[in-house]
């Protein structure tokens, strides 16, 4: 489960994030390719927009399910 006190630097604010313990797979950025990049290192993803509509926050639920080190959270 993700932890929202080790929250990645890049994230925007909003209730989607992703955490430290991602591994750079790039997997949410084909789940859900308008709201999660990678950082300028390539070495973590980040949220860099917040769903808003039904299909991205579809997008970023299938991206927490399919998420293989659990780093990807939702507060909301
Ligand atoms: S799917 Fe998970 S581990 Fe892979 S890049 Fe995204 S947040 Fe990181």
């Amino acid at each position: 489960m993700a932890d929202n006190a080790d929250k990645v630097p890049e994230n925007v604010s909003g209730d989607y994030y992703v955490d430290e313990e991602c591994t750079g797979c790039e997997l949410c950025l084909d789940r859900a390719p308008t709201n999660f990049k990678m950082n300028d290192k390539k070495t973590k993803a980040f949220v860099f927009k917040q769903p808003d509509t039904e299909e991205e926050v579809q997008s970023c639920e299938q991206a927490i399910e399919d998420c293989p080190v659990d780093a990807i959270g939702n507060d909301g």
